[in-house]
C-alpha cells in the first residue's frame, strides 16, 4: 500500500473487544443532537447515526458495544457531552 493510503475498516475482521473493555460509553438520547462529530474519530468505527423511533428529527448516535473498546474518544469529542464513560 502506498504511504498515506487509507485502509477501510472492516468490522467483520475486528476482534470483539466489548467483553474486556474497562469503561463503557453511554449515549444520553436527550442530549445527543445527531451532529455526527463522534463518528469518524472512533478508532473501531462502531458509531452509527440512526433514526429515532419517537419521530424526533435529530438522529441519534448508536454504539455497537460488542466491538467498542472503551477508549473514550467519542465522549471527549462530543460537543454537548452526550456520551458518558461508565464502569
Ligand atoms: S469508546 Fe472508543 S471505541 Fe468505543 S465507541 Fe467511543 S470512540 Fe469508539
Ligand atoms: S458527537 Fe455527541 S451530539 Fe454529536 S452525534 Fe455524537 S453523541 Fe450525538
Amino acid at each position: 500500500m502506498e504511504r498515506g493510503g487509507i485502509i477501510k475498516h472492516n468490522k467483520d475482521n475486528a476482534p470483539k473487544t466489548g467483553d474486556w473493555k474497562f469503561m463503557k460509553p453511554e449515549v444520553d438520547a436527550s442530549k445527543c443532537i445527531g451532529c455526527g462529530t463522534c463518528v469518524n474519530p472512533c478508532p473501531e468505527a462502531v458509531i452509527e447515526l440512526i433514526e429515532r423511533a419517537d419521530g424526533n428529527k435529530k438522529k441519534l448516535a448508536e454504539i455497537d458495544q460488542e466491538y467498542c473498546k472503551g477508549c473514550g474518544v467519542c465522549a471527549a469529542v462530543c460537543p454537548v457531552k452526550a456520551i458518558s464513560m461508565r464502569k
